[in-house]
Parts: structure tokens; sequence; C-alpha cells
């Protein structure tokens, strides 16, 4: 199949220490991965200098200049350099004082710094520290009487999508399959985590242990009318070895198995009929096709792992099929 060519080459030394020691079940291995976790990095988006000056250098837009300043479209503000969430537009009022404002941050996105100028409360995305803008109490303008008072340019609106649908799969190391699956277009989130075992909220070091029946997999929620299930289903199948069984690559378990988990009864048709047409094809598909459980959300430093560490996958890689 290819689909091990030369994924050893891109595998970095930290990945697979933290794999083999995150896969160990000896007592010190869930701490020397959180460990190992802490050292993590945020990649950052590009910044123009405008961009730049605001965010890094704690400049201000012009009153009026922003983009978002007359702007209440329903959706979810991010950091502009981190892709954090801040804000949700439900928080946006019409201040008119020239900038973005809203009277509530989502939880845990913001921090409070005093200014250097002494008077006033500087706002800081919490994951990046990219500089927001200032926040202002006691104005009176809603009754949570708060006002963060934000740059347009540290922002990034993503609109909110009226019928956005749910998939869930898993083919191997959920990094990989997160990352060709989060980049499909029509996708709108995408998290990694475990479904399809016995026991409760599992951890990654519950899982690896290969004892309680979960597999790794990626939960898509996508816009139908961007991009279909069975579009998406094709990727996965295009983007690792439907034949191995309980094993992608380098990675061994039935943490790593090939399936399907479907929500609903078209979902499972559309499977079905995909892997029909691949056995057709004369593959030996080892997929399983399975009414979805509960699906648990992996751990936060497993979440958009390329993204924030760059890289692409060592053990999956698009091939066409279809
Ligand atoms: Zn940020």
């Amino acid at each position: 199949m290819g689909i091990r060519q030369s994924k050893l080459v891109r595998f970095s030394a930290f990945v697979l220490l933290l794999c083999l020691v995150g896969c160990d079940d000896r007592p010190g291995a869930a701490r020397v991965s959180q460990k190992n976790a802490e050292r993590w990095v945020v990649m950052y988006n590009e910044l123009s200098p405008e961009e730049e000056n605001v965010i890094v250098n704690k400049g201000t837009e012009d009153p009026f200049s922003g983009e978002y300043d007359d702007h209440y479209e329903k959706g979810v503000y991010s950091c502009r350099r981190c892709g954090a969430e801040l804000y949700n537009s439900s928080a946006k009022f019409k201040s008119d004082c020239g900038w973005p404002s809203f009277d509530d941050e989502i939880a845990g996105a913001v921090k409070r710094l005093a200014d250097a100028d002494g008077i006033r409360t500087e706002i800081l995305c919490a994951k990046c520290d990219g500089h927001l803008g200032h926040v202002f109490t006691g104005e009176g303008y809603t009754d949570k009487n708060i006002r963060h008072c934000v740059n347009s340019v540290s922002m990034v609106f993503k609109p909110a999508i009226a019928n956005t649908e749910r998939a869930i799969f898993a083919s191997g190391c959920f990094w990989g399959v997160e990352y060709y699956l989060g980049r499909a277009d029509g996708v709108v989130s995408t998290t990694v985590g475990y479904i399809g075992g016995n026991a409760l909220n599992p951890t990654y070091e519950q899982v690896c242990t290969d004892t309680t029946g979960h597999a790794e997999a990626v939960e898509v929620i996508y816009d139908p009318v961007k991009v279909s299930y069975e579009e998406l289903a094709k990727l996965f199948f295009e983007t690792h070895d439907f034949t191995q069984v309980n094993r992608q690559g380098p990675d061994i378990g039935t943490q790593y198995r090939s399936e399907i988990f479907y929500v609903n009864d078209k979902q499972k048709q559309t499977a079905e009929k995909l892997i029909a047409e691949l056995k057709k094809k004369e593959y030996d598909v080892a997929t399983k096709v399975t009414k979805a459980t509960k699906f648990y959300n992996g751990e936060d430093h497993h979440q958009d792992y390329y993204e924030k560490n760059g890289g692409s996958p060592y053990c999956h890689v698009y091939k066409k099929i279809f």
C-alpha cells in the first residue's frame, strides 16, 4: 500500500520517546508523558506588520477602523496568532467606542494583567499571550457591566453554521487521522478521542494498555452543504491502510484498528457501500462498521497535534483510491 514509506524519516526522536513511554503501562509512564506534554510549543500563524504591531508590540488599531468594530454576525472570534477561541458573538455589544466590545469571554480564554500605564487592565490571549486590548468595568453598557475592548486585528471571526453533522472515524494514531480530516473543505472542527471500549473516561495511558477496548478516533463536525459524509469516508479510506488488522504502520494494538463509528443508518449504508466497492477492487478490507457509542475527548496535548507541533503524520499518507 505504500503507507509506511518515509514515516520514520519524519518521526522525531521526541515523538518516538513519547509514544514508547506513553504506551508503557509502568507507573512512571504517565508522569514522563505529562512532562513532555508541558514542553510542547504552540505553533503561531504568520502576522502582517500591522497585526504584529498590535498583538506582539501591544499597539492599538485606529478607532472605527477594524473589520469587526461594527460586525454582528453569529459565530466565534478566535486569536489571530494561535487560533484559540476567545469570544462568542453572543457576548458582543454595540458600544460606539470604536473597537469591538464584549461583556464576557469564553471561560479561561483571556488573561488579565495590570497595564504598563498603571491604570488600565490589559487583556491577552491566555494561550499565546497575544495582546488583545483592555478590559473596563463599571461603565454600565450591559448587565454584566464589563467591556472587553478588543482590537479587530487580534482576532479572526468564524461564522456559525446552522446545521452541522457529525462523523467518527478510527484509523490508527489519531494525530494523523485528524491531520487529514481536519484539512478537508467543509470540516468545521475535529476532536481526537476514544470510542468503542468499556472503561469510563479513559485516559491515553489506559487506552495504550490495550485492555480498555477503545480505539483512537476523530470526531468530525462538518457542514453537509460543503462536504458529504461519503466524501469524508472516502478520505478516511484514502489516508490509511485499511487492510491492516489492529495496527497502522509502526503502531500496534487494538486502539489503532480501522473502524467507522456511524451515528445514523445513512452513514452506515454509505460505509458499507464504500467497503463493497473496495472489495470489488480486491482490497482485503479490515475496517469494521459499528454504531457509535460514547466518544471521550482526548487530552488537550493530543488535539491538533501537527498544527501545534509542525511536521506531518508518520503513519498516514494520502493515496487516491476512489
Ligand atoms: Zn493566542
